[in-house]
């Protein structure tokens, strides 16, 4: 019989919130040795995490201690900034009540919460390349997943979100919204924007990318908006064309392999070369014979070498590009070793967050948090728009009709039991207004 864990966190429709929305009762469903909160949110100018530690410490606190013991873990470790103090002192004053849990302090680097690097960092043990952390014998969940799990124990699926609203806005905030109002809603709780001309990153400025409509849906992968100027250096470089990037690469490009110094999965010990990639791509030759394509398996996207880059290069770019390329050819990662230790320099190559904040022009939205963290909003939203996948996998499917009246929490797309994905509930009480392959249209 499945456990009750598992069947809560399926019923609940949890999801990865942080990062591609990986179905939680898929990566729950697992022996491993150790489970590793990733708090470090190290995306600059996002807050949610630091502050859910912060103000809902006992519920992270317990859903990870319930997740240790379901997993048979030997401990449960919250890998947090050393910066984060509240969440710090608050985790410190809460976690004796548990017998398995500890924190771990980060430093103030980039990307300390890419898993693979946060696992290394806590524990020493290094993901084999193109593997995921149970490899190693080891849980990565995000914080707000924690939060999620913790209400699917008390029976309440997940149906809101939290997301910080910064950048060009009148009020940055940090707030719990419900799943399905659009981007220009969520905006809107932050006093709406502060500029005419702007364009809006849904993510954190290293990896988040541009949303086309701001129509479009708050899901439950959404950590973060940011409002910026179109001219801003950040949006014309996420918005430069990879043929544009290429063309200036074949000029530009001085193979200093500044890209590959700092690139956090080469420190790791992983075989990836982002400057003989670039070199592949501008030449059609690596000047190598120990280096291919499929390396680009292994860039997490992260983003760091653009940073490194005095010309400005964006070797990820490259990288997403082909990997897609391969994809389409069926050429799947051929990389899998695992490396014994990492690039002895990797202590001393850590990017300091405050570098690179610097670096993207972005110190005059690195504000804190405000405080407490904003438990929802009074607005009555009219409408909500469930996008069909709002996580890795299969479309959810309707389970309601056109005219049914729902309620809050009420299932509403749902995944066969042989697919993966994660079920999908109404974020408000109202009427099924429309409903089409992508999503459904709830009016309240
Ligand atoms: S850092 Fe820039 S210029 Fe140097 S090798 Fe990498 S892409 Fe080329
Ligand atoms: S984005 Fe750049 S720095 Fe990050 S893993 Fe990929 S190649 Fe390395």
């Amino acid at each position: 019989m499945e456990n009750n864990l598992l069947n809560a966190v399926k019923e609940a429709g949890i999801v990865g919130a942080g990062g591609a929305g990986f179905p939680t009762h898929v990566k729950l469903n697992a022996k491993a040795e150790y489970i590793v909160v990733n708090g470090a949110e190290c995306e600059p100018l996002l807050r949610v995490d630091q502050q859910l530690m912060a103000y809902k410490t006992k519920e992270i606190l317990s859903a990870l201690d319930i997740i240790v013991k379901e997993t048979g873990a030997k401990k449960g470790i919250i890998a947090l900034k050393e910066k984060y103090k509240k969440a710090i002192e608050n985790l410190n004053t809460n976690i004796n009540q548990f017998q398995n849990l500890e924190i771990f302090k980060l430093g103030n680097f980039y990307p300390a919460g890419d898993e693979q690097i946060t696992v290394y960092e806590v524990l020493k043990r290094i993901v084999p390349e193109g593997g995921i952390p149970l490899g190693v014998d080891v849980i990565v969940i995000n914080v707000e997943t924690l939060l999620n799990v913790y209400n699917a124990l008390n029976g309440t699926p997940v149906t809101d979100k939290y997301l910080t609203v910064t950048g060009e806005v009148r009020n940055p905030v940090t707030v719990k919204v419900p799943i399905g109002i659009s981007v220009k809603e969520a905006i809107d709780l932050a006093g709406g924007p502060a500029i005419s001309d702007y364009a809006v990153i849904d993510g954190g400025p290293m990896m988040g990318k541009i949303i086309s409509d701001i129509n479009q849906p708050v899901t439950k992968t959404t950590k973060g908006l940011i409002v910026l100027s179109k001219e801003h250096t950040l949006i014309q470089s996420k918005e430069k064309s990879i043929a544009t990037m290429l063309k200036l690469a074949r000029t530009a490009c001085c193979h200093c392999s500044q890209c590959t110094e700092v690139c956090p999965r080469n420190l790791l010990g992983h075989k990836i070369h982002p400057d003989k990639l670039m070199r592949t791509a501008s030449y059609g030759s690596t000047c190598s014979d120990s280096s291919t394509l499929t390396e680009a398996f292994l860039c997490c996207e992260c983003g760091l070498c653009e940073q490194a880059c005095i010309m400005g290069l964006q070797p990820w770019k490259l990288n997403r590009f082909i990997k897609s390329q391969l994809g389409e050819k069926g050429i799947k990662n051929d990389n899998s070793r695992k490396p014994i230790d990492t690039n002895p320099f990797r202590d001393y190559r850590r990017f300091p967050v405050k570098k690179l904040v610097a670096r993207l022009g972005i110190e005059k939205y690195d504000v804190d948090a405000p405080l407490p963290l904003k438990e929802g909003t009074k607005n009555e939203y009219k409408t909500i728009k469930m996008n069909s996948r709002q996580h890795i996998g299969a479309a959810a499917e309707p389970t309601v009709k056109v005219g049914d009246i729902v309620i809050k929490g009420q299932l509403i797309l749902d995944v066969p039991d042989n697919k993966l994905g994660a079920k999908i509930h109404s974020s408000i009480d109202g009427t099924v207004k429309e409903i089409q392959q992508d999503y459904i249209l709830i009016n309240k």
